[in-house]
């Protein structure tokens, strides 16, 4: 049995890896401050089945409180205490959501995204940390002139939460250089599947098809998305473990879909015709996304293994149940 860490434990990625992980036999300590980004209650639902497990311990805490909490060992952080001698630590605590980074939430932004993982690097530097991943987003990427993504393109965010995510990624890539630490980082790409974030478009989608409500788009419903299901995530997560430390790698599906067409593919899993309002298009949001996993097939084996028509039923079926 291996010892894992995942900040973030509560939220929707984080709460399908650590089920994974337990699933696979090993132990976990989960990290999550519950910040306000959407209800507690959400993610409460999320851990019900990892609190279910002996093998997993919850940290109800902000990871920069943990930072500077002190132990009884003379120059230990708490930080430092939970993360020392696991097998991977993995981060994905971030306050996520492009379209509200603008404005003075700004500062939660940098707080969660930036210098959460500026502590946290610290951290594993001074509990020599045999691996870490941190989980960056396709955000980083902007407008770009060609698709697919690749990670070799200058990164131009396009929002101040992309913005964020970058900055945290520079940060990893230059306490690698500077300290040797072991870290990877991933750029996942739109992930859907249960437990969705509320803000995200498919968990909007389905809610108004449930209730019989107009979908809102914003813009012309023609942008494309390499959207990626959960469970093709989560493998990636797993396979980062052994890639070569220093590297960026795209985690996606690998393919792109117009938003529209999603709407209708929903549409037929719902059985519904999808009634669609059109909005202007919102600050932030970028025109297309679609990654080249080239990268991470060669460097860790990676190879999504769902299609969206397939898995928007399983998305479907769950928000149906009340999973
Ligand atoms: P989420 O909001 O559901 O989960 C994030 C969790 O982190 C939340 O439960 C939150 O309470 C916790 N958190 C935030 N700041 C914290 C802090 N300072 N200390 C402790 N816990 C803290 O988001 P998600 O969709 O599961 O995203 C997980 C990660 O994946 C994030 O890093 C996000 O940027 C990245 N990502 C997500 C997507 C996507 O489509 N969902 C795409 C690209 C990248």
């Amino acid at each position: 049995m291996s010892r894992y860490v995942v900040t973030g434990c509560a939220g929707f990625i984080g709460s399908h890896l650590t089920d994974r992980l337990l699933a696979d036999g090993h132990s976990v300590i989960g990290i999550d401050s519950f910040e306000d980004f959407y209800p507690r209650v959400r993610k409460e639902a999320n851990l019900e089945p990892a609190r279910a497990d002996p093998a997993f311990t919850l940290v109800d805490a902000d990871i920069l409180d943990l930072a500077v909490e002190r132990t009884g060992s003379p120059g230990d952080s708490r930080l430092v205490e939970l993360i020392r001698g696991s097998t991977c630590l993995y981060h994905l605590a971030a306050r996520s959501g492009v379209r509200s980074s603008w404005g003075s939430s700004f500062e939660i932004y940098t707080r969660n995204n930036v210098l959460a993982t500026q502590q946290l690097l610290e951290a594993s530097v001074a509990a020599a940390i045999a691996k870490l991943v941190y989980v960056s987003s396709s955000s980083v990427y902007g407008n770009q002139e060609k698709l697919p993504l690749q990670e070799t393109m200058s990164p131009q965010p396009h929002s101040p939460y992309g913005v964020t995510k970058l900055a945290a990624e520079h940060l990893c890539g230059l306490y690698h250089a500077n300290h040797g630490l072991p870290v990877v980082s991933l750029r996942f790409f739109t992930v859907y599947g249960p437990r969705q974030r509320p803000d995200m478009a498919f968990h909007k989608f389905i809610e108004a098809l449930r209730h019989d409500r107009e979908i809102e788009v914003y813009g012309d419903g023609l942008q494309t998305r390499d959207f990626t299901y959960v469970d093709d995530i989560v493998q990636g997560l797993l396979l980062a473990q052994d890639a070569p430390s220093g590297s960026v790698l795209n985690v996606g599906g690998g393919t792109r879909i117009a938003l529209i067409d999603a709407i209708e593919a929903l549409g037929e899993v719902a059985g519904v015709r999808p009634q669609v309002a059109y909005r202007p298009g919102k600050a932030g949001d970028v025109r297309a996304t679609w990654a080249d996993i080239d990268r991470a097939t060669s460097l860790m084996g990676y190879r999504p293994t769902t299609t969206v028509a397939e898995e928007l039923a399983r998305q479907w079926a769950s928000a149906v149940d009340g999973r």
